[in-house]
């Protein structure tokens, strides 16, 4: 590592807490990663336009509480884990299945994914 790299912002994971725009009495938390400040306030002005979202505030994972970290905080953009789309839902839809002591943590983009998946993977 140079001097010229001390100035590089590097990729780290922020947290955002927002309210959805018809109910302000819960604040939701969502992770992302992103190079420095300037890049996690893109991907939160993007996010609130995409969602109109009320942004509380947001912040480097590792300047938040311990409650924070401790908490599994779901990504901010999603993989569907049975079509591999991108999505950007506000509560992405679990499959939740659990058997023994297997629990499914996939995550879904529509009920139409969630139902083949688990007809594919926990019925078949
Ligand atoms: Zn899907
Ligand atoms: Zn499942």
């Amino acid at each position: 590592m140079g001097h010229d790299s001390d100035y590089e912002p590097i990729v780290e994971y922020w947290v955002i807490a927002f309210f959805k725009s018809h109910s302000r009495n819960r604040a939701y938390y969502r992770q992302f990663t992103a190079a420095g400040f300037y890049e996690a306030f893109d991907i939160v002005m993007t996010f609130s336009e995409k969602t109109s979202c009320q942004i509380l505030w947001y912040k480097e994972k590792r300047k938040c509480d311990s409650k924070f970290t401790e908490l599994g905080i779901p990504l901010l953009e999603s993989i569907c884990t049975f079509c591999n789309k991108e999505f950007n839902n506000i509560e992405p839809i679990k499959c939740n299945y659990e058997k023994n002591d297997f629990s499914c943590k996939s995550e879904f983009c529509s009920l139409d994914c969630k139902q083949d998946h688990f007809y594919f993977k926990h019925v078949r």
